[in-house]
């Protein structure tokens, strides 16, 4: 029987929009069975490994699921960043964390950490993104998450009027490392919702890697084909 919230307040499939079921969370159940997976987590030269080549070196990169503009599967993480369906990214967070676990790749993760939000950004919107898939990836993996290893500096309008130079070593410095011991010696698993360009990642693999004896692997929920 369906619940009374149901039938008052329907979900909806964000893929399909057919009405969920009772036993549905968050998508149906054909368009989770039809998830465009990219087993990338199968082996350690994928694309999204390649991504970072010759950028950054990281151990392991991987992504749950591939998405491009026209995708429906695109809602999925639209809803979740932008509509508080903070319920669709554990589900999706622990079905990454899930195959990274049992792909036998990722068994050296000490250390799960999330991309951090911008100080306001995490204000208006009321939650990291990348903080919730971290949580549900950890909990697969039985680590835990890291909080604070990195930061976000915040910046002031005064950078527009800075040169060229200046201005890049600005953006390659946007995170710094902020627990350097607590990250070195540690094989840290970086988590982030979508995978595009690769920058952000790479940003703060780099400041990661600043730490002694530090090994970086990154996992993301979407791959952006
Ligand atoms: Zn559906």
């Amino acid at each position: 029987m369906r619940e009374l919230s149901d039938i008052l307040f329907p979900r909806i499939c964000p893929v399909c929009g057919v009405i969920l079921n009772g036993a549905e969370r968050e998508i149906c159940l054909d368009c989770l069975s039809s998830l465009p997976l990219t087993y990338f987590w199968l082996r350690a030269d994928n694309p999204a490994a390649e991504l970072f080549w010759g950028r950054v070196y990281f151990q392991r990169a991987a992504s749950l699921f591939f998405y491009n503009d026209g995708s429906p599967y695109k809602h999925l993480i639209h809803n979740f960043k932008y509509k508080g369906r903070k319920e669709t990214g554990v589900l999706l967070g622990r079905m990454l964390g899930k195959r990274l676990r049992e792909s036998g790749l990722y068994t050296d993760i000490d250390f799960v950490a999330a991309v951090p939000l911008h100080p306001l950004k995490h204000w208006s919107r009321g939650y990291n993104q990348a903080g919730i898939i971290a949580e549900a990836v950890a909990r697969e993996l039985g680590v835990k998450v890291l909080k604070g290893a990195l930061r976000r500096r915040s910046f002031t309008a005064t950078q527009t009027s800075k040169n060229a130079q200046e201005r890049w070593s600005n953006v390659s410095g946007v995170f710094r490392l902020a627990r350097r011991r607590d990250v070195e010696n540690r094989h840290i698993l970086l988590v982030d919702d979508v995978l595009t360009t690769g920058a952000t990642l790479e940003t703060c693999g780099h400041a990661l890697l600043e730490a002694e004896g530090c090994k970086v692997s990154v996992a993301t929920l979407a791959f952006v084909e």
